[in-house]
């Protein structure tokens, strides 16, 4: 059990610097599994690599991450399959190692890696990030963690991290949280576990759900629009709490009315969701018309996290169950 399967996806780790900027490099995700380093990993009996696609990842959609997903099981069906390395862009890294910490059936390591500097870039961080990322697969601790994110020799759990920077290499970080562990050396040390972790198995999942953002002055209408376009859930992010402009409020009321769930997120990316305000907009007032509060305030987890339970129901009380999980029920009155 020494195999090491590098599932390679594009971003930035597969792209070069053309004359007009960077982009994909056809044997761009070939080069990765070339590191020679990667020969001297104890344990190490075998690195296979499986092209997926070779996208930027804003490009990566809902179906894709879905497919990603149960490619990763098959591969970690296998017996001498110990664990995989996912390589993807930074940009929505966050996203689909999240949707692979849901989705997955397997308990085996799952760390998912990139690069913020291409391949000719001078001190470009792919080959070292591939390489941390081979080494804490490989790791006695990793199992059972959850897909994990490694970068910057540093190991983030997928629930909890997100990118902070637009162009530095130390640009993920958990705000809230801190790292899971690091590679240091030729050494992975975990200094702990994430407990907020959890899995929602399914067989579908609904890509119909649309991530928006209120803004001072807000009146509502691009939270309308959405609905009337057709999209069957929607995150909506807020500011503080989970607290949005009082004529949001309403559109928030008519969205569910319609039978859409409405999940609402906050622009913080540290500390809980929770209905604290119960002035027109507030948080309280919001549940209360029967929106949801995600707990975990980071818009664009809630959006993948919406896409997978409503793969399991619409229904806005049972999708309420997976979001609230540490809110207690209180009546609300709304339908
Ligand atoms: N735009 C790139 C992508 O996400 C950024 C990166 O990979 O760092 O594909």
């Amino acid at each position: 059990m020494g195999k090491v399967v590098i599932v390679t996806t594009g971003g930035t780790i597969a792209m070069v610097k053309e004359r007009e900027g960077v982009v994909p490099y056809d044997k761009g995700n070939i080069l990765i599994s070339e590191i020679p380093e990667l020969r001297d990993i104890p344990g190490l009996d075998k690195i296979e690599l499986y092209e997926f696609a070779n996208i930027p990842s804003p490009h990566m959609t809902p179906a894709d991450m879905w497919r990603l997903s149960k490619l990763v099981d098959e591969i970690l069906e296998d017996e001498e399959v110990a664990g995989v390395v996912v390589t993807h862009g930074t940009d929505t890294l966050e996203e689909t190692s999240y949707f692979l910490d849901l989705t997955l059936k397997s308990e085996k390591p799952v760390v998912c890696t990139a690069a913020m500097r291409n391949i000719g870039e001078l001190g470009t961080d792919g080959p070292r990030n591939v390489l941390s990322s081979v080494r804490t697969v490989l790791s006695p601790q990793a199992y059972g963690m959850g897909v994990m994110v490694c970068l910057n020799d540093e190991i983030h759990a997928a629930r909890e991290v997100t990118k902070t920077y637009t162009s530095n290499v130390a640009t993920f970080d958990s705000p809230g949280y801190g790292p899971l562990g690091i590679v240091d050396e030729d050494v992975v040390i975990f200094n702990r576990k994430s407990l907020t972790r959890e899995r929602i198995l399914t067989d579908k999942i609904e890509e119909k759900v649309a991530l928006i953002k209120t803004f001072t002055g807000d009146n509502g209408s691009v939270l309308k629009a959405a609905a009337q376009m057709g999209y069957r859930g929607i995150v909506l992010e807020g500011f503080g709490r989970g607290n949005v402009p009082p004529d949001v409020a309403d559109a928030v009321g008519e969205v569910i009315k319609m039978g859409i769930p409405v999940v609402i997120t906050s622009r913080c990316f540290k500390g809980r969701v929770y209905p604290v305000y119960a002035y027109k907009g507030g948080g309280a007032d919001l549940r209360k018309m029967g929106a949801i509060m995600s707990e975990h305030p980071i818009g664009q987890k809630a959006k993948i996290k919406l896409m997978i339970v409503m793969g399991k129901t619409t229904d806005i009380e049972e999708i309420r169950t997976y979001f609230e999980r540490t809110i207690k029920r209180r009546t609300i009155e709304h339908g």
